[in-house]
């Protein structure tokens, strides 16, 4: 059986995503301990219990461990079955962190699926629905499956109630990806999204990003939208020939419209003046998927804590050679090799 140390690197909710993932993925059982030990609340939270429960839903794993405020968990995953599921986080957690989790197993099941998941759609520090929809997807699909995901409701913290609608038509096996260019600019767009919020924040927030981005004036949006809560986003979509980035920023109690705008522009901007075709997050949520294809080869920008630690727990599953290698300035490429060339008879 496979053993992760949950406090390993960044200490957080990914290291038992990507575990469940793969486990499902490959049929390989593992025991994790010290759970999220580096976040103020550590252990199994709702998100993370319900992606436990899902991952052992489509793949009629055995568990123990699986409840709130649990430090460890024994997973032991048999046959994935397709089908159609509903998981529900029960709080405002992150949908589409779930879907994250079991998507993988399901595009790589011997049939079609159709998964309903209800929760936050829009949670910090989780990818928003529309990075789920316009970047991650567009690039999957490339490596062979068909997922088409809908928005039903929005779900912001803290009342949550949003639900993602997903249609996975799978594929025998992922193809290689390489994306290392973006391409010329072909499309950009501001959207600041209210949900029982003045639109006045909203507005307040394009202004500055009308001043900070030189883009078409049509390219700035409002969207007022429904919900069961308040909920505020400021989303950039940036869409060149070769890939489609988007980034985004939370509006929050206590902090200005303004900085809400500015916490998307710059990371924005510094990938608008970088040569990297694939931003930070982006990057971090494309490695799963190349390690299982087994090759694949895209720039980013400098990585992440979170991205090293997900390529230490792919390491943990996988025979997988994951090159990081500076080309530039604040660029990098990075490689996914099987560790050892193939043998010539
Ligand atoms: P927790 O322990 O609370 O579950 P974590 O350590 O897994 O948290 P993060 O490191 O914040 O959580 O990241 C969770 C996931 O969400 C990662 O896959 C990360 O790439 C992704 N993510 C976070 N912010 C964004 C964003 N703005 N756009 C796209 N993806 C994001």
């Amino acid at each position: 059986m496979i053993e992760l140390d949950g406090a390993q690197g960044e200490g957080g909710g990914q290291i038992l995503r990507t575990a469940l993932a793969l486990s499902c993925c490959l049929g390989m059982p593992f025991h994790i301990t010290r759970i999220r030990a580096n976040r103020a609340k550590p252990g199994l939270r709702r998100q993370h219990l319900t992606a436990v429960r899902a991952a052992a839903a489509i793949s009629g794993a055995a568990v123990s461990g699986a409840e709130v405020g649990s430090a460890s968990l024994v997973f032991e995953p048999r046959r994935v079955t397709p089908g159609s599921y509903t998981f529900a986080v029960g709080t405002a957690g992150s949908a589409t962190l779930v879907l994250q989790t079991v998507l993988p197993p399901l595009a790589l099941a011997n049939g079609p699926s159709h998964v309903i998941l209800e929760g936050g759609t829009h949670n910090p520090h989780a990818p928003p629905f529309e990075f789920i929809d316009r970047a991650f997807l567009p690039l999957f699909n490339r490596m062979g499956p068909g997922v088409r995901a809908d928005l039903q409701r929005y779900g912001f913290v803290p009342a949550g109630g949003g639900r993602i609608d997903v249609h996975i038509t799978p594929a025998p096996s992922l193809s290689p990806l390489t994306v290392t260019t973006r391409g010329e600019l072909r499309n950009a767009e501001a959207l600041a999204i209210v949900a029982n919020l003045p639109e006045s924040i909203a507005e307040r927030e394009l202004a500055v990003l009308r001043k900070g981005l030189n883009w078409p004036d049509d390219a700035y949006r409002i969207g007022t939208v429904a919900s069961d809560g308040p909920g505020n986003i400021v989303l950039l979509t940036i869409d060149s020939a070769q890939i489609t980035e988007v980034i985004c920023a939370f509006g929050q109690k206590g902090i200005r419209a303004e900085q809400v705008a500015k916490s998307a522009l710059h990371p924005a901007r510094e990938y608008l003046h970088s040569e990297a075709a694939v931003g930070v997050h982006l990057a971090d949520q494309l490695l799963l998927p190349l390690a299982l294809a087994g090759h694949g080869v895209f720039t980013t920008l400098e990585p992440t804590r979170h991205f090293y630690t997900n390529r230490e727990v792919i390491r943990a599953f996988l025979d997988r050679n994951v090159g990081v290698r500076k080309i530039g300035e604040n660029l990098v490429e990075v490689a996914v090799n099987p560790t050892a060339p193939t043998p010539r008879l």
